[in-house]
Parts: structure tokens; C-alpha cells; sequence
């Protein structure tokens, strides 16, 4: 077990910063111009760091990969300019050298990066011995433990302005967002390490601009500590993630129409403390009845043992699923909540009746073939 990391928590980055940590700016440096015109609009708007990316991770070689390192004198000169710290990515201890000698006042590992370790402990090493703010997004995949070792190896070569980014991860096929939020994750991360700050970055999870703001309300509903934007001078040209980028202008009215709620209400009122009780009741129920549900399929499953045959029985499998979705999609739960949920239990269900060890046979045919075999 890797020892608790030691992380400052956000108010100990002295950073100024209003409300929320705000990070904004392009995807990719693409010129100096373009980086300069982009961070003196933003500066019009709540920005606590401008960001740029210089060298791009793409899924398909051909597509522009970042401008190299040229751009980070542009980044550099256009914080300056607006007096702002700057953040871009690396990916390779090169990245960090040359960020470190070109002033770059935050760093951030790539998600393509923190999936992988090797990669992540070659970053960590080069970092060892300074102390510059890293912030890690989360791995393609939704793996919380890979998110977390990241984390660790970051913070044991000494870094201890530490921030996670939350991105989202990456899936097969058409969906609503480019990046699945899947929640869970992020909570659970801040269930784990309580100080870590924890921001999101709505715009690689939506992939399209008109999302964004509906992701970004939800993150600070959620108690994140701040965004990161994608902000781009003229995102309809922009040489990367053209879709999912805004002007300055609309970041600033995505900002000011943010709405912030306080997480600590000092006295909850009657109605609502009784229905939580009633809340906590029936959670009650439902464990008592899972339970329930478990115990039936274990006596199930002792049957299949004995009688030979397979722990999954498809035709049911599908009877169960159809039928679940219908009747709560009846009672105006969604379609995929019941999915699911009956995912998780049926797979709970078939863990139950593996652990239950199989008959031996008692065949005169298996007698032989054990003989056989000796
Ligand atoms: C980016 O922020 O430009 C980027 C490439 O992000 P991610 O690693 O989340 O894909
Ligand atoms: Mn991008």
C-alpha cells in the first residue's frame, strides 16, 4: 500500500483566483498572434491561467501535431503580456527541459500520457528536484487506480502542487459526448484524496461547443475547485479540436452565467432532514432485498451445479434485462440507469453461483476418462 501523497491544498498554491481556478485558452499554440489575441480577449474575463498545447497527442498521424517548440515563446510572451501564468502539456522529459527553461509556470500530464506508467514515471523523474504545479488528467480509460499511481509517482519525485483534471474517457462508437463523464470516477477520486484540487475540462469531454456549458454547470454542482476551457481567437480555424473550441466572448458568458451553490448549508430544514431519513430507509430495504434476491440466486445456482449445466442462461438474461428496463422506464427511470444497475447485479449474480464449486460427475463416461487420465 503506496503511503497518503502529500498534496497542498488549492488555497496554499497562492494563485489569485476568484471563485473557481480557471484555466482557458487554446488547444494548440499556433501562432504568436493567434496565442496573443486569444489570451488579451480573454483577459477581458475571470482567467487564472492561460493555457496552449505545443506538442499535440493525436489519434492519427497527418493531423497537425503542435508547433514545437517554438510556441512556447509565444505562451510564454503572451501570459506575460496579459500577466498571467501559462500551462501546456508535456508528454516526454524534453517537454518538461524545455518547458522548465522557457519559464512555463504549470505543467499538465496528457490523458494518452497518465494511462501510461512508463511514460508517467519518465515525466516524474525529470521533475524531480523542482517545484512547478503538475496537474495529472485522467487516463483514456476509466481506471481510478491508474489515475491515482499517476498521481503518486508525480508527488513522490516531490511535487506537491498537484491537481487532477477531469476529461473524461474514451469509448467506442457514436455518443452524445466525445468523452464519457462517468461521474462516479471523479467522486470517488475526491472521496480518496479529499485535499487534491479537482478541476474539469468540459470541453475535451463534450467534443463540441454547445455542451460545454451544461458539463461545466455540472462540475462546479459537483464541488469542483475550477475548468479548463478551450478559448480559441478564431475556433472555426483552429488547427486542432476546431468543434469543441469558443471565442473569448463566449467563455466570458459561459463564466458569468455559472451558477454557484454552497456545499455546507449550516441548518438543513425539517422536510428535507425527513426525507432523507425516508431516503436512508429504503436504501435500507433495497440492501435487504438484494440480499434477498442473492440468497435465491444461490440456491439457483447449487441447482445448475448439480444438474451440469451453464451459470449463464442468455434467454433469461434477456427476459430479465427487457423486462426491468420496461417497467422502470414505466415508472420514469431512464433507460440506461436500469440497464445498468441490472448489469451490475446480474454480473454480481453469476459471480455468486461461480464461487459455488461444481458437482463432480458421476458418469460411468467421466469415470472413465478420469481413469484414463489417471
Ligand atoms: C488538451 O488538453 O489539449 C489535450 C490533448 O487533452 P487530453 O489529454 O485530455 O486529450
Ligand atoms: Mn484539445
Amino acid at each position: 500500500m503506496a503511503p497518503e501523497p502529500i498534496i497542498n491544498r488549492l488555497s496554499e498554491w497562492n494563485m489569485p483566483m476568484r471563485k473557481k481556478f480557471l484555466i482557458a485558452g487554446p488547444c494548440s499554440v499556433e501562432s504568436e498572434e493567434q496565442m496573443l489575441r486569444t489570451a488579451v480577449q480573454l483577459s477581458a474575463y475571470d482567467v487564472t491561467v492561460i493555457r496552449g498545447g505545443i506538442w499535440k497527442p493525436r489519434t492519427r498521424p497527418g493531423s497537425f501535431e503542435g508547433i514545437g517548440m517554438k510556441g512556447l515563446t509565444w505562451l510564454k510572451q503572451a501570459g506575460k503580456a496579459v500577466g498571467l501564468p501559462v500551462a501546456t502539456e508535456a508528454a516526454k522529459p524534453n517537454h518538461v527541459e524545455e518547458c522548465l527553461k522557457t519559464g512555463v509556470d504549470i505543467l499538465w500530464i496528457g490523458a494518452r500520457t497518465t494511462t501510461n506508467p512508463f511514460a508517467v514515471q519518465e515525466i516524474a523523474d525529470a521533475l524531480r528536484g523542482v517545484d512547478i504545479p503538475v496537474m495529472i488528467k485522467n487516463p483514456m480509460n476509466p481506471d481510478l487506480e491508474l489515475w491515482i499511481g499517476a498521481i503518486e509517482r508525480i508527488n513522490k519525485a516531490g511535487i506537491t502542487k498537484i491537481m487532477a483534471v477531469h476529461r473524461g474517457f474514451s469509448t467506442y462508437g457514436e455518443h452524445l459526448y466525445r468523452n464519457q463523464p462517468i461521474w462516479r470516477i471523479p467522486i470517488e477520486l475526491r472521496r480518496r484524496l479529499p485535499h487534491l484540487p479537482l478541476i474539469c475540462d468540459p470541453s475535451h469531454i463534450c467534443g463540441k461547443q454547445r455542451h460545454i456549458m451544461a458539463v461545466a454547470q455540472q462540475a462546479i454542482d459537483f464541488l469542483f475547485d475550477g475548468l479548463m476551457i478551450e478559448v480559441h481567437c478564431a475556433p472555426r480555424a483552429a488547427l486542432s479540436d476546431p468543434k469543441q473550441q469558443m471565442t473569448p466572448a463566449q467563455y466570458g458568458k459561459l463564466i458569468g452565467k455559472l451558477h454557484y451553490t454552497s456545499s455546507s448549508p449550516t441548518r438543513l430544514p425539517e422536510a428535507i432532514e425527513s426525507l432523507r431519513k425516508e431516503i436512508d430507509a429504503i436504501d435500507g430495504d433495497m440492501i435487504a432485498l438484494l440480499a434477498k434476491r442473492m440468497a435465491c440466486v444461490r440456491r439457483i445456482g447449487a441447482w445448475k451445479r448439480k444438474q451440469d449445466i451453464s451459470l449463464f442462461q442468455p434467454q433469461r438474461w434477456e427476459h430479465i434485462l427487457q423486462d426491468r428496463i420496461r417497467s422502470g422506464v414505466r415508472r420514469h427511470l431512464s433507460d440506461s440507469f436500469v440497464r445498468n444497475l441490472f448489469e451490475h447485479i446480474h454480473e454480481e449474480a453469476l459471480n455468486i453461483q461461480g464461487r459455488i464449486p461444481a458437482e463432480r460427475s458421476r458418469s460411468p463416461r467421466d469415470r472413465k476418462v478420469k481413469a484414463f487420465r489417471g
